[in-house]
């Protein structure tokens, strides 16, 4: 069993921003609950640095908003079935058709007695968390979801959704790893995603793993390894990562195009 946090690959692809004021209050209004009048649709725009880039099918808006293009929304749409509700963006500066998902699948699945969390001190909420444990029983079966305690930060996915997306050559989701109940990670050679025993070709960069020897190692060890820019992207990657995971490129290998991200 693993659980991710998914994020857009927002070096790579394009970035949504919405148009005019009240983007706070409109991003305040995903908060796990269904609305009570949803807006009919989201006005906004490809914003600045990333316009030149490609649209994906995953673009980014906020951490807590995912964002499907309407070729995503096809593949994943019956495996995501009720876990939100969805709303249309009309993008100004764009042709492509997204839609925004109100991840309405709130499950108390933190197992705070194993996590590692930063508290308010005034009232001993949670502030932030820095290490997450799942109750296992609560996350199996589910797609995506949230938890109470992050319903404005982190939207969740389980193998699932990450199996789903790898298969269908969707462009522009990333998922990264905080979560497993097994012993040990297992990373492609190359460009350092997650893979498993069974992989023959990585999902990440789409290179061969068996032509070299897969790393293994605890989830805690993946997390502190040490990371750096990546000069093509500027995504933070670990330092042994080539070709970089988001972008694909790098120094020794052309990875293929393929372009989800498991890390
Ligand atoms: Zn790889
Ligand atoms: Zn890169």
């Amino acid at each position: 069993m693993k659980v991710y946090i998914l994020k857009a690959n927002y070096n790579n692809y394009h970035v949504l921003a919405p148009v005019g004021s009240g983007t706070l209050e409109l991003y305040r209004r995903f908060n796990g609950q269904r609305m009570e009048t949803p807006p009919e649709h989201i006005e906004v725009e490809v914003a600045e640095p990333g316009q030149g880039l490609p649209g994906g099918d995953f673009p980014g808006l906020a951490s807590h908003i995912p964002v499907f293009s309407s070729k995503s929304m096809h593949v994943l749409g019956q495996l995501l079935g009720s876990v939100g509700e969805t709303i249309p963006l009309q993008c100004k500066n764009c042709d492509d058709t997204y839609i925004a998902l109100n991840v309405t699948r709130l499950i108390d699945a933190l197992d705070e007695r194993r996590s590692t969390v930063k508290r308010y001190t005034s009232s001993g909420r949670i502030m932030r968390i820095l290490q997450y444990a799942f109750l296992k029983e609560a996350v199996s079966g589910e797609t995506l979801f949230k938890i109470p305690e992050t319903v404005l930060q982190e939207v969740y996915a389980t193998e699932a959704v990450v199996e789903k997306v790898a298969q269908s050559s969707l462009q522009g989701f990333v998922f990264t790893l905080i979560w497993t109940n097994e012993a040990a990670v297992i990373l492609c050679p190359y460009c350092m995603g997650v893979i498993t025993e069974e992989t023959k070709i990585c999902p990440t960069c789409g290179l061969d793993t068996r032509r070299d020897a897969a790393l293994e190692m605890t989830l805690d060890e993946l997390r502190g390894m040490k990371r750096k820019p990546c000069p093509y992207c500027g995504t933070r990657i670990h330092v042994w990562a080539d070709p970089c995971p988001y972008c694909k490129k790098g120094k020794q290998r052309q990875g293929l195009q393929e372009g989800v991200v498991i890390v």
